[in-house]
Formats: C-alpha cells, sequence, structure tokens
C-alpha cells in the first residue's frame, strides 16, 4: 500500500526537511494545468513548518535541459513564500528561505540512469520523500525510483488524486463504459484499448488510433498519420462493433486530420449515454484551427453530460482545454504516466512508494 502523506503524518516530520518530487516538465510560459496541481501538497507541508526541497526534471538529458530557474517566481508568487535556487543540487547551510527550487535534475545524466548515487545524494538533503511528480512516475528515474530506498516514502496529494481516479476506471467503472482515444501514440493507446476490453462498452477513435483501425478495415488512408505496423497489436478487436471509427472526415490532399460532421453527431450520441468516460488525444490536429472543430466538439459534448464520471489526460488534450469544467471532470496530469497505468502496469514511481 502507498502511504499518501495526511496530517497525521505531517504531524511526524513538524519542523523537519522534505524532499518533493513535482513535475515542472512544460514551459513556464503557459498556465498549466501541472503548476496549479504540485500546490497544494507545498501549502500542507508549510503548515507543518516543513522545509521544502523541489526537485523535478525538464525534456530530457540527450536533447535539451532548460534551467528551471523561471519556476522561482512563479512558486513563490503562488504560495506566498521566498524561494532559493540551487544551481548546483546543493543547499548553503545559512539558506533561510523555507522553499529551495533544485536545478533541472536531467542536467545530471545521473537522473535518468536511475543512479544510486545520485539518489542517496538528493536523499541527504532531506529526511523524507514524497512523489507529487504522477506524470513522471513511469520512468525509472533517480528522484522517482530509486530516492525511496534511503528516506521514509509518501505520496503527494496530487498523486493520490490521480491514483483514486484512475483506480477507480480500471477496477470499478461505471456502465456504459467510453473510452475516446486519439492524437498520435498509438501503440500505447492499443494497450490500453486491451487491458479495458472486458469493461469497455465503447471505444470512439480519433486521431492517429482511427487512422490505424480505418487501414486495418483495408480503407484507403493515402499519407495520414497511423501506425503502420500495428496490425498484430489491433486484429483481434479491429472488426468489433465496440470500437468505433469515424464515418467521414476533414481531409487535405491525402490527409485526414480531423472527424468530420456525422462522425462527431454519433460520438456526442455515446458520449450523453455514458456513465464512466475516458478521454486521452486530439480528435485531430487540433493545432490548426481548419481541424479544430472534432476536438472541441467532443469536449462540448462531455461537458454536457453532468452524469458521467469523466477523466481527461493527455498532454496535448490538456492543453485544448480553455474552459471551466464541473467537477465530474477530473483532469489527468499524466500523459504517457496515464496511459500506462491504464494498461494495467506497475508504474515504477509507484511501485518504489509500496513498500
Ligand atoms: P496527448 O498529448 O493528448 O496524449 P498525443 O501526444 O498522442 O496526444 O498526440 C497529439 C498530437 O496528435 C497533436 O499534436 C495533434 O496535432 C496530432 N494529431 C491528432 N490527429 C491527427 C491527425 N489526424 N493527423 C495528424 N496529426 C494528428
Ligand atoms: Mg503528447
Amino acid at each position: 500500500m502507498i502511504k499518501f502523506i495526511s496530517k497525521e503524518i505531517l504531524e511526524d516530520y513538524r519542523n523537519k526537511t522534505c524532499f518533493l518530487r513535482v513535475d515542472l516538465n512544460f514551459s513556464p510560459n503557459e498556465d498549466h494545468l501541472r503548476i496549479e496541481s504540485i500546490i497544494p501538497t507545498i501549502k500542507l507541508l508549510l503548515d507543518f513548518n516543513i522545509k521544502i526541497i523541489i526537485g523535478s526534471h525538464r525534456g530530457r538529458f540527450d536533447k535539451e535541459t532548460p534551467s528551471l530557474e523561471p519556476f522561482v517566481e512563479i512558486i513563490s508568487s503562488k504560495v506566498k513564500e521566498k524561494v532559493f535556487f540551487s544551481d548546483n543540487y546543493e543547499i548553503p547551510d545559512n539558506t533561510e528561505e523555507k522553499i529551495v527550487l533544485l536545478e533541472n535534475l536531467r542536467q545530471e545524466k545521473q537522473e535518468e540512469e536511475n543512479n544510486k548515487e545520485f539518489a542517496k545524494k538528493l536523499a541527504d538533503l532531506a529526511d523524507f520523500y514524497i512523489n507529487d511528480a504522477f506524470a513522471v512516475s513511469h520512468r525509472e528515474n533517480a528522484s522517482i525510483a530509486q530516492i525511496t530506498r534511503f528516506l521514509p516514502s509518501f505520496g503527494g496529494l496530487c498523486l493520490e488524486k490521480e491514483v483514486q481516479n484512475l483506480s477507480k476506471a480500471l477496477n470499478n467503472p461505471r456502465s456504459p463504459f467510453t473510452l475516446i482515444l486519439g492524437g498520435a501514440k498509438t501503440a500505447d493507446k492499443i494497450r490500453v484499448i486491451k487491458n479495458l476490453w472486458s469493461k469497455l462498452d465503447h471505444v470512439l477513435l480519433g486521431g492517429g488510433p482511427a487512422n490505424t483501425f480505418l487501414l486495418e478495415r483495408g480503407v484507403d488512408i493515402g499519407n495520414s498519420l497511423a501506425q503502420r505496423d500495428a496490425r498484430g497489436l489491433i486484429e483481434t478487436f479491429a472488426f468489433t462493433e465496440k470500437v468505433k471509427v469515424p464515418v467521414d472526415f476533414k481531409k487535405e490532399e491525402d490527409h485526414i486530420f480531423d472527424i468530420g460532421e456525422e462522425t462527431i453527431k454519433k460520438y456526442s450520441e455515446i458520449i450523453s449515454q455514458s456513465k464512466m468516460i475516458i478521454w486521452n488525444g486530439p480528435m485531430g490536429k487540433f493545432e490548426d484551427k481548419k481541424f479544430r472543430e472534432g476536438t472541441e466538439k467532443i469536449l462540448e459534448a462531455l461537458i454536457k453530460n453532468k452524469e458521467a464520471e469523466i477523466i481527461i489526460g493527455g498532454g496535448e488534450t490538456i492543453s485544448s482545454l480553455n474552459q471551466e469544467l464541473s467537477n465530474n471532470i477530473f483532469l489527468s496530469t499524466g500523459g504517457g504516466s496515464m496511459l500506462e497505468f491504464l494498461s494495467g502496469k506497475e508504474l515504477p514511481g509507484l511501485k518504489a512508494l509500496n513498500k
């Protein structure tokens, strides 16, 4: 069982120091859901006068790892506390700030190598550890999967909400249960269909997953985005009633870029009758205005359904949302991690807490 933080637990750590792993893997210029999601845990820790060492990554070591320094101002203004920035993962003895933000952990190669010594070095900064970074908990990284060897370890408030909501969908979904998948990472999404298959009533497809199934059904998709080597993965359910593919499209040359009017109608009807819905991945190439309608209309249909429990996740899916949502809708901060969780895999970050 993962122990999640509570007032009783934190009472034992009053005036102590916590290493808090969060996910700041986004541009500081965007008003991202993930920043809001880490604030409740920070505020709760401050209530117990706990010193907080915040660690996060951004980007990948072998590609680009921008500095986290711009987040100092953002976190500071949200929690009304001064934040000290450490660019070398060390904290001078005379540091007065209650919150310290460490430089991007992936600027050290050892973070992604899941290196024990690096994990130990981070652990030595604190008395206990909290993972509040669901979005990166599918990664075997030092500050996620290794650090828990060295410190009493707990799940944070954001992580708790993620695990609760997604477990419900996984183990005990209400029926009719509808899964909506779009976007790009088709192979990962197919694993979710497979794992949830027996519990699902409808699978509504858009984007790459739709094109992949259309291809399997013998439809000419031209040069559209699809997983062309997915045959073995989908043949068992490609032709079933449960899986709905678009009946019309918006195209440009030989590319399918969005679902069409008829499909929107059909999908919206199913959404209105569902009691549990998971949505991951946009219905089309929504960054382009011409191909945004499918994604927008599906979101409208979801918002209209106040009876269903709804989970929406995925980086791009979330960034396409810009309105207030009612409280039957849970926004998951996870992209890849949400898909892996729903595929039935045990995430390394959760496994590490489960001891
Ligand atoms: P998420 O981040 O929500 O999980 P993905 O990363 O899997 O979603 O994919 C999102 C991307 O998929 C978007 O950039 C979008 O433009 C693209 N996309 C969706 N449908 C299509 C399509 N039919 N053709 C090309 N790109 C598409
Ligand atoms: Mg994405």
